[in-house]
Order: structure tokens, then sequence, then C-alpha cells
């Protein structure tokens, strides 16, 4: 399981955006400092065994996601909503769970496109309780104490057993929100990481899937961003600050986009319930890919509203998915080919 995990994590951290978005050899700096700080088991099986461990069958997860900000990011980007319904689909068709998306009014189109895209459907509560492969979908408000009472009230009702932020973004130790380019967006952007502070305090799993560090999850590994970010240590807003998360999950994954860190986790828990169909195939990413960029979205790099997600193409994540696929299959088959020659 051990080398499945690691092949997984491999793949999910190829290196293939534009040169300084980031910069070369980021992601692996940031995966290794992850990977030591969890005690070094690969980090996409350490999130599917500690999902498997704490979902159960009809138990709430809450997923978050978006970057939606005016006026460069009216409706998100591409990375974020497809992982995050990638989590949901492998909650719901894996262990039974009901996802919950929690998210600004920006990204709320985007993300119950991309989910329905998934095979997940949207529904009100009453009627994803009753009901499966549904979920669904909250708007979070945009001013802090708000944010702050609303997130203990959403925890207070649906008891989640697990939170999920995909390329989520979060506030630096000031309590400032930073883009990747280093400018304050706290101003434009929901205070969701109000939920993972307070899930933390009771005990409820979190696992944060980011790409730079200024994502929640970025905290488990705030001082290695600080060293390699762009921006890390020293912002370009008046706050001086860095653009480093403060926020800690319990599993921080570290991918080549948020996505694909999510990805990651859904192949790995495939593996663990032994059901490939747990994570999504191909065909199933180019649907997503365009349910959420007709919904709004943008590619995060150009800004377009393009299948392209942070400048890697739609063909390139169904590689990655098909590559993922055979993994998952082959990992899952051998004692049929036991031979003597
Ligand atoms: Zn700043």
């Amino acid at each position: 399981m051990q080398i499945l995990g690691n092949n997984v994590d491999r793949l999910v951290t190829v290196e293939i955006r534009p040169r300084n978005f980031p910069h070369r050899g980021f992601i692996s700096k940031l995966y290794d400092e992850a990977r030591e700080r969890l005690g070094g088991t690969p980090l996409t099986l350490l999130a599917a065994e500690n999902i498997q461990k704490n979902v159960k069958d009809n138990d709430n997860v809450i997923i978050v996601t978006g970057v939606g900000y005016l006026p460069f990011f009216a409706h998100g980007e591409t990375d974020g909503p497809l992982g995050a319904a990638c989590l949901a689909r492998a909650v719901s068709l894996g262990l039974g769970a009901k996802p919950i998306f929690v998210v600004g009014d920006h990204d709320l189109e985007p993300v119950k496109w991309t989910a329905k895209a998934a095979g997940i459907n949207i529904e009100e509560y009453d009627i994803v309780k009753q009901t499966r492969h549904t979920g669904g979908i909250i708007p979070f408000p945009y001013e802090d104490e708000q944010g702050e009472q609303i997130a203990k009230e959403i925890i207070d009702k649906y008891a989640p057993k697990a939170l999920f932020s995909v390329e989520t973004l979060g506030p630096n130790r000031k309590g400032v929100i930073h883009s990747a380019m280093g400018l304050s967006m706290t101003s434009g952007l929901p205070k969701l990481h109000h939920l993972f502070v307070e899930a933390r305090k009771r005990g409820i799993l979190t696992i944060g899937c980011i790409d730079c560090g200024n994502e929640i999850g970025g905290g488990a590994i705030e001082g290695e961003v600080r060293k390699v970010a762009r921006y890390g240590d020293a912002c370009r807003c008046p706050c001086k600050s860095g653009i480093a998360c403060a926020i800690e999950t319990d599993v921080t994954i570290t991918a080549t986009t948020s996505n694909w860190g999510a990805y990651g986790i859904a192949a790995m828990l495939a593996v663990l319930v032994k059901n490939p169909e747990v994570f999504h195939d191909a065909d199933t990413e180019r649907r997503m890919l365009e349910a959420c960029i007709m919904a709004g979205g943008v590619d995060g790099i150009s800004l377009r509203p393009i299948p392209v997600v942070d400048s890697i193409s739609c063909e390139a994540g169904q590689g990655l998915v098909t590559l993922l696929h055979m993994i998952i299959e082959n990992g899952l088959k051998g004692e049929e080919y036991n031979r003597e020659i």
C-alpha cells in the first residue's frame, strides 16, 4: 500500500506548470516538508486512511473551495471545484457519505455544476438526507465576525466527520488573505478558514489540498512556504507578513495543482475500498472542466474561460486521471496472474 501511495504521490506532484507559476523545484520542496512533518507516510495514502477511519455511511463531510473574487475571478477558477467535486464523489460512492459544499456566493454556480458533472446531484439538505449520491451547498459569509459565528453553527448543524479544502485561500499570521502574487484579497473572499479552526478545536479530521502555500492547510508547512514561495515571507501588501497561510490541517497535500492533490486522495480511497469507480474517469474529467468554465470558472493563469487548469490542458488532466486509474486497477489485481513461468 505504501508503494501504491508513493506512486500516486509522485504522479500528482509532477511539475508541469509554466516556469515562475511557481518556479521550478517548488512543489517538491513543499511536498518533502509536508511528508516529513506528517510522519513519512505517502500523503495521499495518509489522507485516504484517515478519511476511511473517520467517515462512515450517511456521515456528513464538509468541502470548501473557491477563489471567487471580483473582478478577476468573478466565478472562481478551474483549480478547486474539480478537486472538490472529485472528493465529494469519492466519499459518496466509496463510503456512502453526504458531501456538503460550503462556498462564497461567487463560487456557488461553478461548484454546483462541476459536482453535477461528476455525478453528484445538488439538492436541499432535506433531500440530501434521504437520497444517495446527492450533496448540499451552503453559502458562506464574506464578513469575518459573521464567518466565525456561522462556522460554529454549520459544524453544530451538520456534525461533519471530516472537512476538506481544495485551493481555498486562507489568512496569514496577521489575518490577511493573499493572492499568489502577494496582494491582499481579504475583503473580497469568504472567511472559510473559521470552519477549519473550529473543526480542529473539536477534533474533527481536516484535510487541505494546496499548490502554493497561501491556501488553507499551508499552515502545516508555513516555515517552508516562507522560505521557498515567491512572496511567502514578504508580500506586496501593507501587512508585510507574507502570503504563507497560517491555517493548519491534520493532513496537507501539496500537489502540482490543488485539484491533483484531491485526485490523489480519491485514487487512494478507491484502493482502500477496493473499488476503482470511486475515482472519476477521463470522460468525467472533461465534463467537470467544461461544466466549471460554463458556470464562470477561468484558468487561474490566463484568467480565460478555457478548458485548462493552471495552464495544464484538459487532455493532460485526462491523461493524469487515466494513469491514476491504471495504478488503482492494476494495484487491486495480482493474484489472478500468479503463474509459474
Ligand atoms: Zn500582506
